[in-house]
């Protein structure tokens, strides 16, 4: 059968890699794609906040489902109006995808169906927010309510900070939450409105620098399973997190479809809420579609057409896997562009997969950043430890010269596996 995938980053080339590999495709398409996925797909110019487009060509192709990578699209309606069309899709309706398109849903959510999280205050007024902060403490969270990739948070740590912080925010709607102590974790699961089965484990590293230092990125870096989120700790999660929140969504009249990312805080009272993301993590899918050993295509497709409950329940390989982001010098602030990229092949003979994210062909086909996340680099191994050594000698292969990485990524579970 024929697949579209919407999208264009490094989960978009992992999910197109895993995609491949599945006995049912016939010919998979990517929009817009990078040259990553080229390998796998033919990339066609799609834009896919225009819906009609979409629909059409998937009409033309006889496209059998279509797989949106990121969440704009799908908070922007994209899923709805593909399935008006009878067009099978893998991802949430836009009513759904409000559990990562608003915090204060995802909140509102959390209080009446039991589910653990921190202590909120979800207001319009500026004066209501100034006003409850004496309720919270210190440090206190702040949040802006709709998508802000990560810059819209602030934990601050003195009262001026968080008067600040709330000010900054005038005028648009807001979340105070109490701050929650812990490790976090992100669990994936994967439902089809009424099914819901647990889709693997990451932990990202979120921080630029080294020692999770500077400022926040979308991630330069992850390691899968996540240890510290036994299966004790996971099984917890799903009974008090991720399926009240699918029987909350399908009572609702807004079932959800597709997968779910759960932001965990792991604290000393167990596992609590920070997020929901409608999507993949990106670079977590680049650990854990490595990971999955089913037909990835098998398992969206059931999702997508409500028969999650007959599909095989997804199983992971016991090795870890682990992902080296690397960037272009500037990022996250403006990214250098244009400069060359080379060793890829030696790269991958190092038995590591290379997925693109930000990459482009210059003017003689030879690659060249584009983008802030560039390349992840992921290898596996016996143990954490063993694919972090593995990703980071396929890193030495590769030459980037105005490009950079972390040098520590898997810290905390390679200072545990050593201790
Ligand atoms: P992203 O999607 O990039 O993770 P976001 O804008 O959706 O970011 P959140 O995930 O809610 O925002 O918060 C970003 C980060 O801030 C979290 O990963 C966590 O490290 C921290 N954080 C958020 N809420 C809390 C909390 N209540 N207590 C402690 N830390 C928190």
């Amino acid at each position: 059968m024929k697949v579209l995938l919407l999208g264009s980053g490094g989960r978009e080339d992992a999910l197109a890699w895993k995609l491949a590999q599945s006995r049912l495709l016939s010919k998979l398409y990517a929009a817009p794609g990078n040259p990553g996925i080229a390998r796998h797909a033919e990339c066609v110019a799609l834009d896919a906040t225009d819906h009609a487009a979409v629909i059409a060509f998937a009409r033309t192709q006889a496209i059998a489902l279509v797989v949106v990578g990121p969440e704009a699209p799908l908070v922007d309606g994209l899923a709805d109006s593909l399935r008006a069309a009878g067009i099978a899709v893998f991802g949430p309706d836009r009513a759904a995808a409000q559990l990562e398109g608003s915090k204060a849903f995802t909140k509102a959510l959390c209080a009446s169906a039991g589910i653990p999280t921190a202590a909120y205050l979800s207001t319009d007024s500026t004066d209501a927010a100034l006003d409850a902060l004496a309720r919270f403490g210190l440090p206190v969270v702040i949040k802006a309510d709709g998508l802000a990739a990560g810059k819209g948070v602030v934990i601050a740590t003195t009262r001026a900070e968080a008067e600040a912080a709330v000010r900054a925010l005038a005028g648009g709607p807001l979340v105070l939450e109490e701050f929650l102590e812990g490790e976090e974790a992100s669990l994936f699961a994967i439902s089809d409105g009424q099914s819901v089965v647990p889709f693997g484990a990451a932990q990202d590293h979120k921080r630029v620098g080294d020692g999770d230092t500077g400022p926040n990125t979308g991630g330069m870096g992850a390691y899968s399973p996540a240890p510290v989120l036994t299966p004790a700790l996971e099984a917890r999660a799903m009974a008090e997190i991720v399926e009240p929140t699918v029987r909350a969504m399908a009572a609702a009249g807004t079932p959800y479809s597709g997968v779910l990312y759960a932001g965990l805080m792991l604290t000393a009272d167990g596992p609590k809420l920070i997020e929901y993301n409608v999507r993949f993590g990106d670079p977590e899918a680049q650990v854990l579609m490595p990971r999955f050993t089913g037909d990835l295509l098998e398992l969206m497709l059931a999702t997508a057409e409500g028969r999650l409950a007959e599909a095989p329940a997804p199983v992971f390989s016991p090795d870890a896997a682990l992902t080296v982001v690397m960037a272009a010098n500037g990022y996250p602030g403006t990214p250098e562009k244009g400069g060359s990229i080379a060793g890829l092949d030696a790269a991958e003979a190092t038995g590591a997969t290379l997925f693109h994210a930000g990459t482009g062909r210059d003017a003689d086909g030879g690659l060249i950043a584009n983008g802030g996340r560039v390349l992840a680099v992921t290898a596996t191994g016996a143990s954490v430890s063993a694919a972090r050594d593995a990703a980071y000698r396929a890193v030495a292969a590769i030459r980037f010269p105005t490009g950079f990485c972390r040098s520590d990524i898997g810290w905390r579970e390679v200072a545990r596996e050593a201790g």
